[in-house]
């Protein structure tokens, strides 16, 4: 017997892994990453997996990619970090010019912190602060759909109703309000998405009007839901709450950090509810929030861009109206060079149309496999985010259909009872097929 000790066992020792009981690893293995090619991991042992989750949603186009690697080789001899407070450089300009034009500069301003969580906050914090600097202090509660998920600081966790994960907290938190999700599978016999979405709006309305003079903002992860376990909704429902939030004077967050980037279908998923950015019109929200798959899945960035009104609202001579708030590496080049290289991808490649193909693929797929199963049910789909839910799944289902789909060389997590597929953007048909397979065969262990 070696006395070096395995990789996995100083992993265990030193590094606490997220979002993670440790002493279930003393039955679970952790598994050792030495490699990434296009959508595969390859572990220390020589297995391939494919990830068919892009790493917790964030690797849009695989694990090593020649184009953003030659990038941020480039953009390492230029300039590794400065501080953004009094200075800039090239890829924090450009990377803010051209999300300000994908949004048809509806949203021409552009926050930069490292990961979604603090994203949430810096929206948080600059609405409230915008109604104050607007002398109306008093907005300053927020309201999130049930089942929510905005990310697990403290601030964030005030607007994500996911008890898991706020519960021991709640002590901590100044908890905001939550109102009933537009939930498609929550129709009744005869009702459509869109009436959901109507029923759920109304429940807006009663609660706006009885609070929207100490609301500061709705937050709302538009058309999917992700935590909760890829809940999907009718576009509908955001026509309406936007509206609502016109009517009385409530800032409109879409938190699109799993959403965006494509993952839904149009780059912006809100682009399905006003149309798209280069078609003038209202109707798109106050602040978007995104991070994730921004910088490819390379390095933590996330940002929020805001309007021109929200942006005014804090431009002035006094210092204390101005958002000072700062993280050390706000506007990471690095970060916004593999951001810009993201960027350039889904404009060479035409990514969107691309993956219309790709999503239709993948929904026949999985219709073939899991479409007429009596354990399957809510079959759904939204771009390129695929789940559906499984019926009368043991308590321990989601860690055992992981352990199982490992052994069939795909990385799946199912969230509960609720299996889903959120490949990269580079799928092949050959590694659809591949994930498909794996993940039936998994159902069937973590089932038997
Ligand atoms: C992941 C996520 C967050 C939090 O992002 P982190 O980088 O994990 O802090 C916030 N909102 C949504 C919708 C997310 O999916």
């Amino acid at each position: 017997m070696s006395s070096v000790p395995s990789l996995l066992a100083r992993s265990l020792a030193a590094v606490w892994h997220p979002c993670t009981q440790m002493k279930q690893h003393e039955s679970l293995p952790l598994v050792a990453v030495v490699r990434g090619e296009g959508p595969w991991l390859f572990d220390a042992d020589g297995r391939k997996l494919l990830d068919g989750i892009s790493s917790w949603w964030v690797n849009l186009f695989g694990h090593c990619n020649p184009r953003i690697n030659a990038a941020l080789r480039e953009q390492l001899e230029q300039l590794e970090h400065v501080m953004l407070a009094g200075f800039t450089h090239q890829p924090v300009v450009e990377l803010s010019e051209r999300l300000a034009a994908l949004t048809g500069h509806r949203l021409g301003h552009a926050f930069y912190a490292s990961d979604g969580a603090s994203a949430t906050e810096i929206a948080l914090k600059m609405s409230a602060h915008s109604w104050r600097n607007r002398g109306r202090p008093e907005k300053n509660r927020f309201i999130s759909l049930t089942g929510s998920y905005h990310g697990e600081t403290v601030g964030a966790l005030a607007v994500t109703d996911v008890a898991l994960f706020r519960d021991a907290y709640a002590p901590l938190v100044r908890m905001g309000t939550t109102v009933p999700t537009p939930d498609a599978r929550l129709a009744q016999p005869g009702e459509s998405a869109a009436d959901v979405a109507r029923r759920a709006a109304t429940a807006l309305e009663t609660h706006l009007a009885a609070h929207h003079a100490e609301t500061a903002a709705l937050i709302v992860e538009p058309l999917v839901q992700g935590a909760a376990g890829m809940v999907m909704y009718d576009p509908e429902y955001l026509r309406l709450a936007r509206a609502l939030c016109d009517r009385y004077e409530v800032h409109l967050i879409a938190d699109e950090i799993a959403v965006g980037c494509g993952r839904t279908g149009s780059f912006f998923a809100w682009e399905q509810v006003a149309g798209p950015a280069a078609e003038p019109g209202g109707g798109w929200p106050d602040f978007i929030c995104l991070s994730k798959g921004i910088s490819g899945g390379y390095l933590p960035l996330s940002l929020v861009l805001s309007s021109d009104a929200v942006y005014a609202s804090f431009y002035d001579d006094a210092t204390a109206r101005a958002f000072l708030h700062s993280h050390s590496y706000t506007g990471n080049p690095l970060a916004c060079r593999a951001a810009l290289a993201t960027l350039d991808i889904f404009a060479e490649d035409d990514v969107i149309t691309a993956n219309r193909a790709r999503a239709a693929l993948l929904g026949r797929l999985a219709d073939e496999r899991f479409g007429a199963r009596a354990e399957v049910e809510h079959l759904r789909q939204r771009g390129m985010i695929l789940a559906f839910d499984v019926r009368h799944a043991r308590p321990d289902f989601a860690r055992r259909f992981f352990a199982a789909g490992l052994e069939h060389g795909v990385l799946l997590r199912p969230i509960g009872n609720t299996v889903y597929f959120m490949p990269p953007y580079i799928v092949d048909e050959a590694q659809m097929r591949h994930l498909m397979d794996g993940a039936a065969a998994a159902l069937d262990t973590a089932l038997a």
